[in-house]
């Protein structure tokens, strides 16, 4: 989405793929084939562009600081990337910062010496319990994405089945009884010149984004709360290009969960909602360009996810389904169909907030994406079928 939006300003972007089959691919000017974790392949993408930038956090601090070292641009720079891929490191900057976020501690995983009740990790979990009360949210400070990595667990024996396995430092937290989640994205440039779109609200389901509504049922005095935070949290992690803030709103209080230095799902809706994209502002602040307007172009918009259902339909070939439905923007990412894989999305933009739901709701279904339980639909689509 990005190279599409590079293509329109005349700008030509270089992806570092792992496979051909990469949906990145079929869009990008140019690919290279090669990991973000393996320096060679790193050198030999950076000696092909301006500016090297970013989809995802799995990146090595390492090979990042070397090529900086050696003058290749990277945006953003070191001291947001150490913030994205690291939660732990992330929680001490923002709690530093005065910003508020969960209560959490931090412990190591693997196996305790002493079986489940003995051994530091334990101890620390029961200290922290002692002051929060079970249940708690194990999270891996490294590697997870889409709830990949989190876990709630309900008592000591469950944090150790949860742990034995696990590998570095784990964040354990307490479980936020929240109204809502929001998220709330940033673009800024090296100069410190930011702007903000409205928040959103979101909803996920297992850890997994399922829609994001813009506003949602977010009062206005919270969507401006929420750009105030994500405002704050750019300029702590330094942030150059766009940022996802991830807010928990639970009585009156807005917390940061989560941060992500790169455009973001619940920015999609951007592509058509607003006047200047999150992929166009993203490679404007990468670029150090002028940034565009975030002003949205209408007063609703609804975002749906596509996911893999169990029957492992393509959705390509329920396009015309989807498409039949009125005003639905839909995006494929051409990914294999895999059940629970992210596939595309829906976006539909009005005036009314129940209408652009179950637009974006209609479309999505009729694409093939499972329903959910965990999530109510729209009342008119609560019969209809996923995929028949
Ligand atoms: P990631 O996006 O890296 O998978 P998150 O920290 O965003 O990890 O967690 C995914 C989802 O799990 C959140 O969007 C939220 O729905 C739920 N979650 C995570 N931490 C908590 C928490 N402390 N309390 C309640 N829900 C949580």
């Amino acid at each position: 989405m990005a190279a599409e939006a590079g293509s329109a300003l005349g700008l030509s972007v270089a992806v570092l793929a792992e496979s051909p089959a990469d949906a990145a691919c079929a869009v990008a000017s140019e690919v290279l084939l090669g990991s973000p974790l393996v320096e060679d392949d790193m050198r030999a993408l950076a000696d092909r562009v301006d500016v090297v930038t970013f989809d995802h956090e799995q990146v090595d601090l390492a090979i990042i600081r070397s090529l900086l070292d050696d003058g290749v641009v990277i945006r953003p720079g070191l001291q947001t990337l150490q913030m994205a891929v690291d939660k732990a490191h992330m929680r001490a900057a923002l709690v530093k910062a005065g910003i508020p976020v969960p209560a959490h501690t931090t412990v190591e995983g693997g196996p305790e010496p002493h079986g489940a009740a003995g051994g530091p990790a334990a101890e620390a979990i029961a200290r922290f319990v002692e002051e929060y009360g079970w249940p708690v949210v194990l999270k891996t400070a490294r590697g997870g994405y889409d709830g990949k990595g989190v876990w709630p667990v309900n008592d000591m024996a469950e944090a150790a089945a949860v742990l034995g396995p696990l590998r570095g430092t784990v964040l354990v937290e307490t479980m936020v009884p929240f109204d809502a989640e929001l998220a709330v994205m940033v673009a800024r440039r090296p100069s410190g010149d930011m702007v903000t779109w409205p928040a959103t609200e979101t909803a996920q389901v297992d850890g997994v984004c399922r829609e994001v509504l813009v506003p949602g049922r977010l009062p206005p005095d919270v969507v401006a709360r929420a750009r105030v935070l994500g405002r704050h949290v750019a300029e702590i992690a330094d942030a150059v290009g766009v940022l996802a803030v991830e807010l928990f709103w639970s009585d009156g209080v807005l917390m940061v969960n989560e941060m992500a230095a790169r455009p973001h799902n619940s920015g999609h809706w951007t592509i058509e909602g607003a006047v200047t994209s999150q992929f166009e502002n993203h490679l404007r602040a990468v670029l150090d360009l002028p940034l565009g307007s975030t002003a949205p172009q209408h007063a609703q918009v609804a975002n749906v996810n596509i996911f893999g259902g169990p029957e492992g339909m393509d959705p390509v070939a329920l396009l015309p389904r989807g498409l039949a439905v009125e005003g639905a923007h839909v995006h494929l990412y051409g990914k294999e169909t895999r059940p629970g894989r992210k596939l595309g999305h829906v976006t539909v933009c009005g005036d009314d907030a129940e209408e652009v739901r179950e637009l974006a709701w209609a479309a999505a279904l009729s694409l093939g994406t499972p329903r959910t339980g965990g999530l109510r639909l729209p009342r008119a689509l609560e019969h209809q079928s996923g995929t028949a």
